[in-house]
């Protein structure tokens, strides 16, 4: 019974400005991006809502110039983060919509809904996204869908990749695996390419999207693909240069016009959004312009930028980018020529400069784009998907190691961070180590994880803590064993174990700040429900309201036909008249207030006189 949808699995890219969903068809032996109801095979991942409807994807980021405060983007960038963090704090300073702190530094997206103020965690938003790359899916399949892989980038660290998880719970999702991005991209590639490689090929991954960027190095062996190394920036990709882009035309406008727009949140947008067209342009054209109607106060702005300028105002990101290529081959031990292929991945690998300086960096070796850079990652992900789906045939068969980002450790005493785990070891894995109490008579210990690099314990960032109690009072050193477990989608567990009495406490973090509890999610989950009944009913509405307007129009203009609008009696001209007025009414009035059968029983009616009186006349 179960197992009617058990066999098909997608894979989801669920990027901080673009989504991408995937499938591999195990008829044709091949992964299909599915394209959304636009043709497109990317789609924003962004949320609004109006005072009528709730919107995903295109439509949302089509509306955000006129709605700014109520269109949502870049939730992956609070998603599994608190409030008080800096990234948080400093990311809150660019957005339209507004984030308040929540119960525990939660971060919360406040905004209007019909008219009433609504909040939402980024776990919510996500998951919106999740339900519209589902329904891409459902609709190209035609089927039910309810396993997934879902990548995130290889430096999210174990409460991003929980919250993801959340994510895809609040939108009825089984996600089967989380995945490293550019691990995914690796299997795109190296599916393409493997056929003719003999012997173990390095790979060098580059991916510059919207609003992170990664860098990974893996290695292919037969089936084995092994990530060695992860490097990356939270916040690094095209957004940042539009960002960029904003400031210089700010500036520029400050200058011209005499006018500052940087407390506008609808300019900025407008603004913002004709400063990626031009980004877009300026990667295969060596000037564009910059067009903005209306853009303040009634100024039309009008202005152009060559390539030149847009490569020095963002030099600075392309360095960075450069940097930290060069740590993450430190950290592999690896020389830039050992690389055999560099893969450009992200929308953001687009720019001609970053292509340039990739080439001079690995000394003119040609860029690997034979798959799709905004692909690539679903791609993976969808072979990913099919190889852990029961029953699936044809799938390559690929054996994943991917490695963890950051150092997982305990502070014992003086705040040091004793790590368990180093960053970039293989996963899954358990590892235990022998501790020694820290003081006389002590009876308990409280077991404090830390993820990071830092030699102090308190300047990494805090996972959660619990205590093992209740054994005797034990002289200083007294022995105890602490073990960490990484499972496949790289999330921690932890326990402890007093040696001699044999108590052990086996505990799983459970007070990572910010997570969120099982009833919360259950919560969303029924919150989420009554948003999608509401899209239905919404639908239906707009649905019923264009025949209404459909039927209105076909009536007037039978009417205008003088021979046959004389045949009427004037009794059913009245009535004929007055159901048209009626329909301006529905449709313009504020009566879209109403209930649906009002709209629904008011259509019947103009069908009925439709058919009565004229449809000859057709
Ligand atoms: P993510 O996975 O981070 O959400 P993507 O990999 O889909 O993002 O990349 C999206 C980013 O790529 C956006 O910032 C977009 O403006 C940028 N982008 C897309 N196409 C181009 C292009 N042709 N030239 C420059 N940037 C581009
Ligand atoms: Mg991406």
């Amino acid at each position: 019974m179960a197992k009617e949808d058990q066999g098909l699995a997608i894979g989801i890219d669920l990027g901080t400005t673009y989504s991408c969903v995937a499938v591999w068809r195990q008829d044709h032996c091949r992964v299909d991006i599915i394209h959304n109801d636009q043709g497109h095979n990317t789609t924003p991942s962004f949320v609004a809502f109006t005072d009528q409807e709730r919107m995903i994807g295109n439509a949302a980021k089509n509306q955000a110039a006129t709605n700014p405060q109520n269109t949502v983007f870049d939730a992956k960038r609070l998603i599994g983060r608190k409030y008080s963090d800096p990234v948080v704090q400093k990311d809150m300073m660019l957005w339209p919509f507004k984030v308040v702190a929540g119960a525990n530094d939660k971060p919360m997206i406040t905004l209007n809904y019909k008219g009433k103020e609504k909040q939402f965690c980024a776990e919510e938003i996500s998951s919106m996204v999740l339900v519209k790359m589902r329904q891409i899916a459902e609709d190209y399949l035609e089927t039910k869908v309810k396993n997934a892989v879902v990548t995130v980038p290889a430096y999210f660290n174990d409460s991003q990749r929980k919250s993801t998880i959340d994510a895809g719970t609040i939108a009825g999702l089984n996600i089967i695996r989380i995945i490293n991005e550019p691990t995914a991209a690796a299997i795109a590639y190296g599916l393409d390419r493997r056929i003719n490689c003999a012997g173990e090929r390095n790979i060098f991954i580059f991916d510059l999207g919207g609003g992170t960027f990664d860098v990974s190095i893996l290695t292919i062996k037969g089936k084995i693909f092994q990530v060695k190394a992860t490097a990356g920036n939270t916040h690094l990709g095209g957004e940042d240069i539009d960002n960029r882009m904003v400031n210089y035309f700010v500036e520029k406008i400050k200058k011209e016009k005499k006018v500052h727009i940087s407390g506008n949140p609808r300019a900025l947008r407008r603004l913002r959004s004709a400063c990626e067209r031009a980004k877009r342009t300026l990667s295969h054209a060596v000037s564009a312009t910059i067009e903005v109607d209306g853009l303040f106060n009634g100024i039309d702005f009008c202005s152009s930028i060559t390539r030149a300028k847009f490569e020095e105002i963002n030099m600075e990101l392309f360095n960075q980018c450069m940097e930290t290529i060069e740590r993450c081959l430190a950290d592999a031990k690896m020389e830039k020529r050992s690389m055999h292929d560099v893969v450009l991945v992200g929308g953001s690998s687009r720019i001609p400069k970053v292509q340039e300086l990739l080439q001079d960096f690995f000394e003119r070796k040609d860029l690997c784009k034979s798959i799709n850079p905004d692909e690539a990652v679903a791609y993976g992900a969808a072979v990913q998907a099919a190889l852990l789906s029961v029953g699936i045939k044809n799938v390559p068969d690929v054996v994943l190691l991917d490695v963890i980002p950051l150092s997982l450790g305990i502070e014992t005493k003086g705040d040091i961070m004793s790590v368990m785990i180093p960053r970039n070891t293989t996963i899954p894995v358990k590892r235990t180590l022998p501790y020694g109490i820290a003081y006389d008579n002590q009876s308990s210990v409280e077991i404090v994880v830390y993820e990071g690099e830092r030699t102090r314990a308190s300047e990494n960032n805090l996972l959660g803590s619990f205590s093992l109690s209740g054994f005797p009072k034990a002289p200083r050193g007294h022995p105890f064993d602490v073990c960490f477990a990484i499972d496949e989608n790289g999330i921690l567990s932890v326990s402890a174990k007093e040696k001699t009495t044999g108590i052990s406490n086996k505990i799983i973090i459970t007070n990572d700040i910010g997570r969120l509890s099982t009833e919360e999610i259950y919560r969303m989950i029924q919150k989420a429900e009554e948003y999608k009944a509401e899209d239905k009913k919404f639908l239906r509405k707009a649905e019923t309201i264009n025949k209404i307007d459909y039927y209105a129009y076909k009536i007037k203009k039978a009417l205008e036909n003088e021979n046959f609008s004389l045949k009427l009696w004037s009794e059913d001209r009245k009535k004929i008249s007055s159901a048209v007025t009626k329909a301006t009414e529905l449709r313009d009035g504020d009566e879209q207030e109403e209930e649906i059968d009002v709209f629904e029983d008011h259509l019947e009616e103009l069908i009925n006189l439709f058919e009565r009186f004229f449809e000859e006349s057709d």
